[in-house]
């Protein structure tokens, strides 16, 4: 059975990737080999996703895929942005940072947002392939929902009345940012 590494520690993100992989690829999650994760210090999502790729890529002689990805609110010049996952660690939760997000909003007069996926995929002695996925909407007023992960509760999508949290994993993993990349990827490698 072929194999990929899914290079992410998040238990949201690895669903939703394992979901979108064909059922013929092994998924395998670096817990399971024991590896940590790299340092982010890149300064755009494709660097981060890059360089999440190229690192796991060291530890396995099979495919690895990786995602950088974080919430963009405009009022808040496109912050937490690729520190999506440090704010919530500051503030010692995700709930602790959404709420954050949400009294900072209390004076703004915009709540527009976007999440962003960068995806990467990296075949051994192969250049590493990224591509983007948008997904633009709204900030909501309250925290809504408790299915998903990060920032699903207050992140409604265009064209949607709900928030990522209050829809099944079922749904919200085939209209996101991150299906929207995975969609380009597709395309340019068949076999995923
Ligand atoms: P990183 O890509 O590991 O730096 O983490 C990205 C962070 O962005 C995650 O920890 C989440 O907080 C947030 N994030 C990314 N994608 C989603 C999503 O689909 N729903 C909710 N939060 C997300």
């Amino acid at each position: 059975m072929k194999k990929i590494l899914i290079g992410t520690h998040n238990k949201g993100k690895f669903k939703e990737i394992a979901y979108l992989l064909s059922r013929k690829i092994k998924k395998i999650s670096p817990q399971s080999l024991k590896i940590k994760s790299p340092k982010e210090t890149g300064k755009t999502f494709n660097a981060n996703s890059r360089l999440k790729a190229k690192y796991f890529s060291k530890y396995v002689n099979y495919p690895v895929i990786s995602d950088d990805s974080g919430l963009c609110i405009k009022s808040l010049k496109n912050k937490p942005g690729i520190y999506s996952a440090r704010l919530a660690k500051t503030k010692g939760s995700f709930r602790k940072a959404m709420s954050y997000i949400l009294n900072k909003l209390k004076k703004k007069q915009s709540r527009s947002a976007f999440f962003i996926s960068s995806l990467s995929i990296k075949y051994p002695r192969k250049r590493i392939i990224t591509v983007m996925g948008k997904v633009n909407g709204t900030i909501s007023k309250k925290i809504l929902g408790n299915k998903g992960f990060g920032y699903d509760p207050i992140f409604i999508p265009k064209n949607y009345k709900i928030t990522y949290g209050q829809m099944t994993q079922s749904k919200k993993v085939l209209i996101d940012h991150r299906f929207l990349a995975f969609k380009k990827l597709k395309k340019k490698i068949k076999i995923l």
